[in-house]
């Protein structure tokens, strides 16, 4: 089949939303489904149908939709991991820089449309345990904003956070009610201590022992970047036992 041509913004973010729904948990087979809206019973059972861009490409087959979600993935939006024997799909640092903005945007239409309706979620503990720095992507549009009518929002999602993110809010709230939060330099200096809150703990290079040959390497600040922002835990083995690892994982001999 020919090599599917470049994709366009829209269809990379629709594959990326797409995505999000099952990342880390499933490969390009079911991404493929969601995009082509499959009525399977198994997409009902994971609520995949509620998915914004459940049946974005139904008009497409199923493997022009794979020739796009593979171009995702040469083109370093996405990228398969083998997690046992099942192939993953999780993102590149590209990838989610991207989803995690457009995932901010949905969930800030989502408070101005009840702002909009005049109504109150019933919990907000739809916002706990997100990915943190998505959390405080939000939070800084919420400040920039500078519109105090989020504040009851802002403070029905304090009163179920977790203590930093709780701090953070805080934050905002007061922003918010000073008037200060589009001020450019306010908000700067904000977002650096907002950082700083969340960051308590600086990154520092830390010296891991391989849990099947028992040596120390290292495991630098940049790669700990990289695993926190995707949500991954520190990696349990040496470059070298990850890679004979893997050898294994595909039936390759390793001597
Ligand atoms: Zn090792």
């Amino acid at each position: 089949m020919k090599q599917k041509s470049k994709l366009t913004d829209v269809e990379i973010r629709t594959i990326l939303r797409a995505a999000d729904e099952i990342i880390g948990k499933a490969g390009r087979t079911l991404l493929v489904k969601i995009l082509k809206g499959s009525k399977e019973q198994k997409i009902r059972e994971l609520g995949l149908d509620q998915c914004p861009c459940y049946g974005a490409f139904r008009e497409q087959t199923k493997e022009e939709i794979l020739l796009k979600v593979d171009w995702m993935i040469q083109h370093d939006f996405l990228e398969i991991q083998v997690n046992g024997k099942l192939p993953m799909l999780v993102f590149t640092e590209k990838g989610w820089r991207i989803e995690r903005d457009q995932m901010v945007d949905e969930l800030l239409e989502e408070w101005n449309r009840w702002l909009e309706q005049g109504v109150r979620p019933a919990s907000m503990e739809y916002l706990k345990d997100r990915n943190r720095g998505m959390i405080l992507l939000f939070l800084q549009k919420i400040k920039e904003s500078n519109d105090s009518r989020y504040v009851p929002f802002l403070r029905a999602w304090q009163a179920i956070e977790y203590r930093k993110v709780r701090q953070a809010i805080q934050d905002v709230i007061e922003c918010l009610e000073e008037g200060t939060g589009s001020s450019l330099s306010t908000a700067a200096e904000r977002k650096a201590e907002l950082a700083q809150a969340l960051q308590a703990k600086q990154l520092e290079p830390e010296y891991l022992k391989c849990w099947e040959c028992g040596e120390r390497f290292s495991f630098d600040v940049d790669e700990q970047k990289f695993y926190k922002l995707r949500g991954f835990v520190p990696p349990k083995r040496c470059p070298a036992c990850r890679e004979r690892k893997w050898l294994r994982e595909m039936g390759i001999d390793d001597d």
